[in-house]
């Protein structure tokens, strides 16, 4: 399907299908807590970032920067990763665990290293292990 827009982005959707899955359903899409985490347990306080690379500068797969208009997107970007650091912050103080996954880690090559990773960790955070 083309043309997802908004809270359906398809990282999302892929995210969401591995959790279900994995039998690890019950979870609450952007949660009104800092950075409303796309996807939550709020009972357990868990919750996950789907964070598209480019936007969020991936420290992972380091996007390219545009080549024109840096004094406008130097800052943006700025603004952003500080917005992202912010608000796990204050989720983790508020004692929420926070995981973040990027969206080239939900590539074909890389999506299976990443759940065979994440899930146990939600499985033994939600008691569901
Ligand atoms: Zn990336």
């Amino acid at each position: 399907m083309k043309g997802n827009k908004g809270k359906d982005t398809k990282p999302e959707l892929v995210v969401r299908q591995r959790l279900r899955e994995a039998g690890l359903t019950g979870y609450r899409l952007q949660w009104k807590v800092p950075g409303r985490p796309d996807v939550a347990y709020p009972g357990k306080k868990v919750c996950i970032f789907v964070n598209g690379c480019f936007w969020h500068r991936c420290p992972h797969c380091h996007p390219s920067m545009p080549k024109t208009n840096l004094e406008y997107w130097v800052p943006k970007f700025k603004r952003n990763v500080e917005r992202d650091e912010r608000n796990v912050r204050i989720l983790e103080e508020q004692g929420w665990r926070v995981h973040v996954i990027w969206e080239c880690q939900l590539k074909k090559k890389t999506v299976d290293d990443t759940f065979d990773r994440l899930i146990p960790l939600l499985k033994e955070e939600l008691g569901r292990a």
